[in-house]
């Protein structure tokens, strides 16, 4: 089948996970989804934010009212007038304290009341994420990736499960991926051995080199079996090339590298020399020599080579 080719649309970022989350107060549903309306009712969403607000609005309101009662009960009730003086001033130190104690709790106080309104509707919440994640899924049986992709990745964030993952994989399969699309990587590696994640991943990785992360190699690593199997030893010859992206990780996996050095094209050998001799100061281990061999051997005359002159000391070894 046809790769389909999609443009995503700018994924949203919030500085909290829950400022994505918003209700349609006449369904009483969450959603975390971009649309500003509900698809079912055709309401306009409320932000989870000012939800918070308007409840605490509302308590602060009860609350002022309960002090202008009591101070009006005591200016009524007042005996005498100086009672009445008594009760006015006290009513007023009181409303000024008031005012001045939630000014400054403004923001604990806001922070609590979302933590309530979050525990109390958690179910909710689930209940709206999985109505979210079943349009997302009608998006796929009607062939609309795109959507379906966007939809997924915003139940991502509140979804970590293997299954969620692999959904969002699944559909990236089916997309002509391109190097300007806002693609991810380590977020999507599932617990397990899963094959269409590797056949993402091989893809994506051939697009942009920068997704290659420690978890990811360690990944290829821990199945690389299975790997190997499914897309044969030229999947983990080309992840071992990308580990050469940085210091730390050569350091970390130089067995893995150490392994499949002979068969990296010049390019890559080039790469770890530069990176070897860069940082003599370093522990490389067998993985120095083990370079500084192949070097010797199979481009002792090549002048790319001659800057690391090591050629002639190794020959001389071997
Ligand atoms: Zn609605």
């Amino acid at each position: 089948m046809a790769k389909q080719a999609v443009r995503f649309s700018k994924k949203k970022r919030t500085k909290y996970r829950f400022q994505k989350l918003k209700m349609c107060k006449k369904c009483q549903r969450y959603s975390v989804l971009k649309d500003d309306t509900c698809p079912k009712c055709g309401t306009t969403f409320v932000g989870m934010e000012a939800l918070v607000k308007s409840i605490f609005k509302s308590r602060l309101l009860t609350e002022a009212i309960w002090i202008l009662i009591i101070v009006s009960i005591g200016i009524v009730a007042a005996p005498t007038v100086r009672t009445l003086y008594y009760s006015l001033i006290s009513g007023l130190v009181f409303v000024v304290s008031y005012v001045v104690l939630t000014s400054i709790f403004i923001k604990s106080e806001y922070f609590i009341h979302l933590k309530k309104l979050l525990r109390v509707d958690l179910k909710k919440i689930a209940i709206g994420i999985q109505y979210d994640s079943e349009l997302a899924k009608k998006d796929v049986k009607e062939d609309r990736l795109a959507p379906a992709y966007e939809k997924l990745r915003e139940i991502g964030d509140f979804l970590y499960s293997d299954q969620m993952k692999i959904r969002r994989v699944m559909v990236l399969n089916d997309i002509s991926l391109r190097s300007d699309m806002e693609l991810e990587l380590e977020t999507l590696i599932p617990s397990s051995y899963d094959k269409d994640f590797v056949k993402y991943a091989l893809e994506v990785l051939k697009i942009n080199r920068t997704l290659i992360t420690k978890k990811c190699i360690g990944y290829f690593i821990n199945h690389r079996d299975a790997i190997v199997i499914d897309f044969g030893i030229n999947s983990l010859l080309t992840v071992a090339g990308m580990t050469l992206r940085m210091k730390l990780y050569i350091l970390e996996f130089s067995e893995f590298i150490e392994e499949f050095l002979d068969y990296f094209p010049k390019e890559r050998v080039l790469r770890l020399c530069s990176i070897l001799h860069a940082n003599p100061e370093m522990e490389w281990g067998s993985l120095e020599e083990k370079t500084n061999r192949l070097v010797a051997m199979k481009y002792h005359y090549d002048p790319d080579f001659k800057r690391f002159s090591v050629g002639d000391e190794v020959v001389s070894h071997v």
